[in-house]
């Protein structure tokens, strides 16, 4: 081989190694969580996901593969809870559309074709009774001070004119809808809403959603829905156990830490997961208030951020250099990663914070799918019919298709 032959193969190698799917937990460790939450459901449960738990395995890892295929899929898997300011983020809304209104831009076109940004993030208060103004634009100030606004109002209308739109690319509101919300004819031809929330992750709003569809697909008997949410949840509720899941330095990037990411939550588990964890986590629960237990995961996750990355900092600077990095073959492609010794070293000054994360979101998921179970009333689920519709097997193959195809939309995290 000439010189030039191999720089290009170091090239290929290099390049190749950050092609790799990697992602939370890995697809091992999805998997392999998912797989173990079987384990910890109540006999009438058990027998039904037994009977299915290679498609519970296997589809552990479709939300990852979701974000090929639509740009609204990557914000589901996260939360820079941090983006919004200090633990517990007071200012972090709790329920869904009240966290969208709160970072909600209005917009509004007037007659002359003129934009008047009339609500935004940076100067509202939403926390008192009645929405204020608190910017130093006289035109906005006297515009809201024609208005005097309930705060639950305002979220009782957006409810209604503009969650609807969630998904869609534009969220308007007639000029008829704007009068009804300030109580008076205003000089609009048309409202306009910017999103400013979702970019930094809806995590927790989502897990709620997707509990609340599985419960809904438990009451109507669905087979095809309870497995495919069951899987899916399962994946979000792992994410939800990463730290780095709740933070904007996800990957180290802030603090010179690069790569952080999925050393704690693929290279760990892929080398002590089954060997050293203990996977008997007890028994599913029932949750009461699943709301508040999903804001309970993501808050306990974000207050380890701090030692994630404090730890490997300290270690990385005592740990030989030259030990800290190994190459290995895998899918037949070298690939540089952290090696086991230092990997361990890791996991032991962190007192087995990944193996207590990763037992924590075993037990959680079952409890997840118990909750919603008995929530519908505690199907029987011998009764449940057989396999897949054709459509959900439709879904399937483009989902496949899309992941083969190419390139994730958003964060790769
Ligand atoms: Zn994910």
């Amino acid at each position: 081989m000439s010189k030039y032959q191999w720089l290009w193969l170091i090239a290929f190698l290099l390049l190749g190694s950050s092609f790799l799917p990697a992602s939370e937990w890995g697809f091992f460790g999805h998997r392999r969580i998912n797989r173990l939450a079987v384990f910890t459901l109540p006999p009438e449960m058990i027998p039904f996901y037994k009977k299915h738990i290679e498609y519970i395995t296997e589809h552990a890892v479709d939300p990852d593969k979701r974000r090929y295929a639509t740009r609204h899929e990557a914000v589901r898997h996260y939360i820079d809870i941090d983006h919004w300011g200090e633990f517990p983020f007071p200012n972090v809304p709790r329920e869904w559309s009240e966290a969208i209104m709160t970072y909600a831009e209005m917009r509004v076109i007037n007659g002359n074709g003129d934009t008047l940004i009339a609500a935004h993030p940076e100067v509202m208060d939403y926390s008192g009774q009645v929405v204020r103004y608190v910017g130093n634009d006289p035109e906005l100030a006297a515009w809201w001070a024609q208005t005097s606004l309930p705060v639950n109002e305002y979220l009782t209308w957006f409810r209604k004119h503009v969650m609807p739109q969630y998904y869609e690319e534009d969220w308007v509101a007639t000029p008829s809808a704007l009068s009804e919300l300030m109580g008076r004819e205003t000089d609009c031809r048309e409202v306009r809403f910017i999103d400013h929330f979702s970019e930094y992750g809806v995590l927790p709003y989502n897990l709620l959603r997707v509990q609340n569809n599985l419960t809904e697909a438990f009451r109507s008997g669905n087979e095809a829905a309870i497995l495919r949410l069951s899987a899916e949840l399962g994946h979000y509720i792992g994410d939800a156990h990463v730290p780095l899941h709740t933070t904007e330095n996800y990957n180290g990037e802030l603090t010179n830490q690069r790569g952080i990411h999925a050393f704690w939550e693929s290279r760990i588990p892929e080398l002590f997961a089954d060997e050293e964890f203990d996977p008997l986590v007890g028994r599913a629960e029932y949750i009461a208030e699943p709301a508040d237990w999903y804001w309970d995961i993501v808050l306990t996750s974000h207050q380890l951020v701090d030692s994630v990355l404090r730890v490997e900092k300290q270690l990385s600077q005592e740990f030989p250099v030259d030990r800290q990095y190994c190459f290995e073959e895998r899918l037949g492609r070298t690939v540089r990663v952290e090696c086991t010794e230092y990997a361990r070293a890791y996991q032991q000054r962190m007192r087995g914070m990944v193996e207590e994360r990763w037992r924590a979101s075993i037990h959680a998921i079952g409890c997840a799918w118990y909750t919603a179970w008995v929530d519908a009333g505690q199907p029987d689920l011998s009764l449940l019919g057989t396999g897949l519709t054709p459509s959900e097997s439709d879904y399937f193959r483009q989902l496949e298709e899309a992941f083969r195809a190419g390139e994730a939309q958003g964060r790769k995290h």
